[in-house]
């Protein structure tokens, strides 16, 4: 019962429909979006427990027989690179740290698609002992999330006392070349008087800093819309310290992040208006799960149980047309502000962000 409460979906999919799907290799849905980026979630553990993300004791262990293994996820990062069109990979949890043998998942991966930019999104805790050999192992980028530089803020926001360990990481990150990194930052109504702060703290290391609206996808199932901190609130807080000159989408349209130049440049913010100024519409996310299931979007219940198909001897073909499948069958959109709106059995910590 438990598992539900938290966030694992009971029923799977394991033979999506294909109808009307154009005969392409590549990961493409009904809408007409291409999915390039993979994220794969390694684990379901995380040595914080952000208020918006983990109920405080955590989630519910995956069984160790159900956890993907270091080479079940190298052969599906794999496939996804040659046979089915992604271009990057990102590594997500629960945190990616928890994992000891994460630097032989990035090696793994690297050896055999070396050509494929590898990246992680971490809490940081820890970093500072592994940074150098997992670029040692082909990773080139991470993305730290870190919501204040104030101690007591980030104690209450992760209920763990941390922040130095935290910093630590980012700057050894920065020391051993794994630039540029981007800070992301979850937009709450506690840590916002603190927001200017935190994007000085981040032009002075040389981060980008990208604020986060936060979503409906936390355990404690608390989010409400009406509460929530909005992008166009942040702008009004950061606009009392800083001017920002809106850049747009600079580097790439389906980049979430929403650039603006502060005080004139060449210092960028991002904001990620998940919420308010949705862009499912250039979504090219694709979605790998810890315990091995294919998931098209953050917000579907839908879910394609590729462990199982893996383990009973499928071949790579039989493989990439499930995951082709499951990216067919892809939503629009999340639909928070749709009429009987309701969030995913699984959260943000089991799915991976
Ligand atoms: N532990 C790693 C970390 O914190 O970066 C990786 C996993 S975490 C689930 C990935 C990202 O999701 C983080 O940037 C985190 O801030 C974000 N996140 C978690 N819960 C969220 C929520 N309810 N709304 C928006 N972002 C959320
Ligand atoms: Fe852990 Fe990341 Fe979730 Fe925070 S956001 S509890 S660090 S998984």
């Amino acid at each position: 019962m438990r598992l539900v409460e938290v966030g694992i979906p009971k029923v799977r999919h394991r033979g999506p429909a294909l109808d009307g799907r154009p005969d392409t290799s590549d990961l493409v849905d009904r809408f007409g979006r291409v999915a390039r980026d993979l994220r794969v979630s390694i684990t379901e553990k995380c040595s914080l427990r952000c208020v918006y993300c983990m109920p405080e004791e955590g989630l519910p262990p995956i069984p160790r027989e159900q956890l993907l293994t270091v080479e079940e996820i190298v052969r599906l990062v794999v496939l996804a690179v040659r046979e089915l069109g992604v271009r990057e990979v990102r590594f997500t949890g629960g945190e990616p740290l928890m994992r000891h043998d994460l630097e032989r998942i990035v090696a793994g991966c690297h050896e055999q698609v070396p050509e494929t930019p590898l990246s992680m999104t971490t809490n940081g805790i820890g970093l500072q002992h592994r940074a150098r050999g997992l670029v040692a192992a082909g990773l080139q980028r991470v993305n730290v999330s870190l919501d204040t530089v104030d101690r007591e803020g980030f104690a209450r926001l992760t209920r763990r006392d941390r922040l130095d360990s935290a910093l630590a990481g980012i700057r050894t990150a920065r020391e051993v070349g794994l630039a540029p990194i981007k800070v992301n930052a979850v937009l709450m109504r506690h840590t916002l008087t603190n927001a200017a702060d935190l994007l000085q703290w981040c032009l002075g290391e040389g981060c980008e800093l990208r604020f986060i609206e936060e979503m409906p996808l936390g355990a404690d199932r608390e989010w409400a819309r009406s509460n929530m901190v909005t992008a166009a609130e942040l702008l009004d807080v950061l606009g009392t310290r800083f001017t920002l000159t809106e850049a747009g989408r600079r580097e790439d349209p389906s980049a979430p992040a929403e650039g603006w130049l502060v005080d004139g440049g060449p210092a960028v913010v991002g904001i990620i208006a998940t919420v308010t100024r949705n862009f499912c519409g250039s979504c090219d996310r694709t979605r790998l799960t810890a315990d091995g299931m294919l998931r098209s979007c953050l917000f579907s219940d839908q879910e394609f149980d590729v462990r199982q198909v893996l383990r009973s001897g499928a071949d790579d073909a039989e493989i990439a047309n499930l995951w082709r499948g499951a990216m067919w069958n892809k939503w629009a959109g999340h639909g928070i502000d749709a009429e009987g709106f309701a969030p995913p059995e699984r959260t943000m910590g089991a799915i991976g962000g």
